[in-house]
């Protein structure tokens, strides 16, 4: 499948990997939008959340989990936003589920 993230999170593209176990992998966007900006993708291909079923739904209790492990630093202290977005008018690129942590900055709070 011609899948970036699954290329990524096979070790055929590198990335700046921030944490990776079995099944989910975190690393630093290429084009950082923030002061930190970092990817949480499932090691499985789901296109979006919008592919998020009662079979593979058990990978977004352990994306969270490492969402909270890699943000327990001081550079998170003040907050964080955590972002997927789905589809064309949500403005996805790559369909393959991820999760956006931007930090580092006060955030606008507008969200559309
Ligand atoms: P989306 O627009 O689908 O919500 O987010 C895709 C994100 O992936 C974008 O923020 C983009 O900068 C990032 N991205 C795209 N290709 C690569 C890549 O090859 N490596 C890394 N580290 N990030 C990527
Ligand atoms: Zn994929």
């Amino acid at each position: 499948m011609d899948c970036i993230f699954c290329k990524i999170a096979a070790g055929e593209i590198p990335s700046k990997k921030v944490y990776e176990d079995e099944n989910v992998l975190v690393f630093h966007d290429i084009s950082p939008q923030t002061p930190v900006h970092m990817l949480v993708i499932p090691k499985l291909h789901i296109a979006s959340a919008a592919e998020v079923t009662g079979e593979n739904s058990w990978v977004l209790a352990r994306i969270f989990e490492v969402i909270a492990k890699v943000t327990a630093g001081d550079e998170f202290k003040d907050g964080f936003r955590v972002v997927s977005n789905c589809g064309s008018y949500a403005g996805q690129t790559v369909f393959h589920l991820h999760f956006h942590i931007l930090a580092g900055k006060k955030l606008e709070l507008k969200m559309g």
